[in-house]
């Protein structure tokens, strides 16, 4: 049975759903898919519907398969709700459905911003460090983002010279960036987990005359690396892409930790055996 505000109606099944709804949903306008998320038009001018999807892709969706879209969903409002709790703005608004959140409309500013902690990825790689070395200070770096160049590398000097960002923007995104990771790396500390590090995406939104810089995208173990800091097991999208185990026990474990969907992903209890 469905609870609506009329009463109770019978269970429906997609299929059986009045054609109203069915056809609003159709409707619905598609503004962007991505490889993970499909944004549409939001209920509001200004805003976006962002649907968290099953796929998984690494090294430039050159290896598929399947995540957890209900989960990042989840963990994505966590960490945005923490960060607007402590005043950093995020284009967040309010989850809507298990896969579905409202986001304020940006315009995405074409940069992956990743903070490192310790060495790890394409920095251990390039620099050929052993990863987990910790690293004298949080490192800010950026990328251009552009699958088919393979999200690029860039020096600050490349993103003013080409107007992807200003000076000025990148002083504050880097002071926004530096204090995401603060943020992360306490909470993740909290519940035994190392921040080694992550990707953010910054979106700029105009308010009047002004344009302010806001985090953007998700923050989920798909965009960072989380290891145990006891056994140093990774619970992150390396799962994934160095073929490690089940992402989905990886994501819920995070889930578990943090106290996101308690209720949902405790596990069942076994039966009791009596003599
Ligand atoms: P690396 O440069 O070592 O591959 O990645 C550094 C960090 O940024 C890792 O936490 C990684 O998950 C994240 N990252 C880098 N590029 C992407 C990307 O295109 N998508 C996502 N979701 N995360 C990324």
């Amino acid at each position: 049975m469905t609870r609506t505000r009329r009463g109770f109606l019978p269970s429906l099944t997609i299929k059986e759903r009045p054609r109203a709804k069915r056809d609003s949903m159709a409707r619905r306008k598609l503004v962007y898919e991505g490889k993970a998320k499909i944004l549409y038009e939001g209920t509001e001018p200004g805003t976006l519907v962002q649907y968290f999807k099953d796929d998984a892709t690494a090294f430039n969706a050159q290896k598929k398969g399947t995540i957890n879209g209900v989960l990042n969903n989840r963990l994505s409002e966590f960490f945005m709700n923490g960060l607007q709790s402590i005043g950093i703005p995020t284009h967040f608004i309010k989850r809507l459905n298990m896969r579905e959140q409202l986001i304020r409309q940006v315009e995405i500013v074409p940069l992956e911003v990743i903070v490192r902690n310790y060495a790890a990825g394409t920095m251990a790689k390039r620099l050929g460090m052993d990863e987990g070395t910790a690293l004298p200070r949080p490192i800010v770096e950026f990328s251009y983002k552009d699958d088919s160049l393979g999200d690029p590398l860039v020096p600050e000097e490349y993103i003013i010279a080409f107007g992807w960002a200003s000076q000025q923007d990148l002083d504050d995104i880097i002071a926004l960036a530096l204090r995401v990771n603060d943020f992360m790396s306490g909470i993740m500390y909290g519940v035994g987990i190392k921040l080694v590090d992550f990707k953010i995406e910054i979106g700029r939104v105009y308010e009047g005359e002004f344009m302010r810089l806001i985090v953007a995208d998700e923050i989920s173990p798909d965009s960072c690396r989380l290891w145990d800091i006891e056994t140093g097991k990774k619970l992150d999208k390396d799962v994934f892409r160095e073929d490690l185990g089940s992402l989905s026990d990886a994501y819920t474990e995070v889930a578990k930790r943090l106290g996101v969907m308690p209720s949902n992903s405790a596990p069942m209890p076994k039966p009791t055996l009596i003599n």
